[in-house]
């Protein structure tokens, strides 16, 4: 299956993306991800996307698209894929109809109120990608990764102002996918202000996992 995780900014997708990898036997894709790599590496796509992701501005769709579509040429998206974070306008949308065949788009609903507390209190690995959170999902010793014992970070774009133009921008440029996959009769929402587990077992219940 090739399934699109849609939501806002701090919704939960990479959350959820990282407990269905096990269930589907897929991998996810996090363009924020592979941005935020490419920044800590200091590559030319790094240093072309580090302004706009700091100001909570989307990196140019150009730069998006090609970077997404040389992950999904790789063998071990063969089988299916996870996309967390892309698509986030109508024309990379567009350019992924045309190289691939999606199956659902999973909408995680949460209301702006809600993501603040999401962002403020969100922590990640930046050699991993895991993410926890201090409140709702905390690591088992302070401030450090399960999975690699290395120090948490905040994210920069998590801080306050930024968050509010995330949002801004989430709903001028991203919702309207909910209407472009609706048309296509692909959109399955879900309440995401519920718990971790508990969204974890709508996703299943939606997906028919
Ligand atoms: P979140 O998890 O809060 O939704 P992401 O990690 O997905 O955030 O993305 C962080 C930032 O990376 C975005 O604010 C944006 O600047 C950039 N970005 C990630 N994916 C895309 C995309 N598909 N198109 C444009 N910009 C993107
Ligand atoms: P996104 O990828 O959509 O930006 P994340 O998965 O990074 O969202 O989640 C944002 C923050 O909220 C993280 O700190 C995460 O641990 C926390 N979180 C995710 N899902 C839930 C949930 N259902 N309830 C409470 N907190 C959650
Ligand atoms: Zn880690």
């Amino acid at each position: 299956m090739n399934l699109i995780l849609l939501g806002a900014p701090g919704a939960g997708k990479g959350t959820l993306a990282a407990y269905l990898i096990e269930k589907m036997g897929v991998p996810s894709v996090s363009t924020g991800n592979i941005l935020r790599e490419a920044i800590a590496n200091n590559t030319p796509l790094g240093a072309k996307a580090k302004q706009f992701m700091d100001a909570g501005q989307l990196v140019p769709d150009r730069l998006v698209i090609d970077l997404l579509k040389d992950r999904i040429a790789e063998d071990d998206c063969k089988n299916g894929f996870i996309l967390d974070g892309f698509p986030r306008t109508i024309p990379q949308a567009e350019e992924l109809d045309k190289i691939a065949n999606i199956d659902c788009a999973l909408s995680l609903e949460v209301p702006d109120e809600v993501i603040e507390g999401r962002m403020t209190g969100r922590r990640v690995c930046l050699k991993c990608g895991a993410t926890y959170h201090i409140v709702a999902n905390p690591p088992k010793q302070e401030n450090t990764c399960d999975n690699c014992a290395e120090p948490l970070h905040i994210r920069k774009d998590d801080k306050a102002e930024v968050v509010k133009s995330r949002l801004a921008t989430y709903h001028e440029q991203t919702e309207p996918l909910k209407e472009y996959y609706g048309k296509q009769g692909k959109v399955k929402s879900i309440d995401g202000t519920q718990g971790i587990e508990e969204t974890k077992r709508l996703a299943e219940k939606a997906l028919g996992l």
